[in-house]
This record gives C-alpha cells, structure tokens and sequence, in this order.
C-alpha cells in the first residue's frame, strides 16, 4: 500500500489515498526535481489541481454569460430588423404619397403664372422653377381643385414633413 501524507502549513492534516505506480513514481519525479519532501509534492499538486477545477468553473461561468450575451444579442437584432421593416413601409406609404403629389398639379405660382404641382405648395411650399422660387403660400388655383380638396392636400403635405422629420430622427437613433 503506498500511503502518502500531505502535510501543510500552519496546522497539518494527513490525507491518505492508494495510488498506481506509474502515479507514484510521477510524483516522486515532481518531488525530486523542485528539492521537496513527497507530502509537500503531493500537496502542492492536490492545490494546483483544485485550482484549476476553480479556473475551469470561472471560464463555464463566462462561457455561459457569453452564450446569453449572444442570445440577447440575437434577439435585439430580430426586434431591430422588425423596426426597420415598419420604417421601410412607412418610407414607402410616403415615398407612394409624395410621388402622387409631385404628378398633381394643383395651379398656377401667383407670381411667375407657371403651373405648380400640390408637393410644391403642401410639401415644398416654394416655387420649382429656378428663375421664380418665390414662397408658394398661394397658389392660383385651377378649376378642378375645390377648396376642401386643396385643404386636404396641404394637411397631407403637413403629415410628410412630419413623418419625414420623424423617420429622419429614428434612423440616427438607431445608429444608421
Ligand atoms: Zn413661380
């Protein structure tokens, strides 16, 4: 029976275990090679064992905060990717809103008597040609567009500005 007893400082307990030959002899090649007594081996060797059962606890520990990271990540990135799918069809209601009212004209600039269209007057609110681009608070109205007509398309071109000044503000929120 190879009975080996770990002694250490400052109260020494024995411990006693059985072990193969070839464990033996590797113990008594460590205790050789740092010039200390057999039990002082075996306990140095029992502590960095201990030890490094503690390190891998700690590393499973951080494996697993990492896992949940990851996960939470992930699912961010779905909550984001839907965020940006209602972005993307509100861009498009607009983008359908705005090219409606860029093909329809609704009169004439007071000022240099070319036709305008509603995104000019609602959205705009200036004059498109370049040698006039005076304020469009007016225009001259053609015959077609009633006055409720006209009313409702300026609080269209209202609820564009708004929804694009909006869109413009989540899109750097998000870090775009
Ligand atoms: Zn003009």
């Amino acid at each position: 029976m190879s009975g080996i007893s770990a002694e250490r400082e400052p109260r020494s307990e024995s411990l006693y275990f059985r072990a193969s030959q070839d464990l033996r002899e590797d113990v008594d090649t460590f205790a050789a090679r740092r010039g200390v007594t057999l039990s002082s081996a075996v306990g140095r060797l029992v502590e960095r064992g201990l030890e490094a059962i503690a390190n891998e606890e700690s590393v499973k520990q951080m494996e697993d905060r990492l896992a949940q990271s990851t996960q939470e990540l992930a699912s961010m990135k779905v909550h984001l990717a839907a965020a940006q799918g209602e972005v993307q069809k509100w861009q498009a209601v607009i983008r359908g809103i705005e090219g409606y009212l860029r093909n329809l004209t609704v009169g004439a600039c007071p000022h240099c008597k070319r036709q305008v269209t509603a995104y000019d007057h609602a959205v705009v609110r200036q004059c498109p040609y370049n040698d006039c681009r005076r304020p469009l608070e007016q225009v001259e109205r053609a015959q077609e567009i009633t006055p409720v007509a006209a009313g409702f398309l300026g609080a269209i071109g209202g609820l564009i500005v708004g929804l694009a000044a909006g869109q413009r503000q989540e899109g750097s929120a998000a870090g775009k």
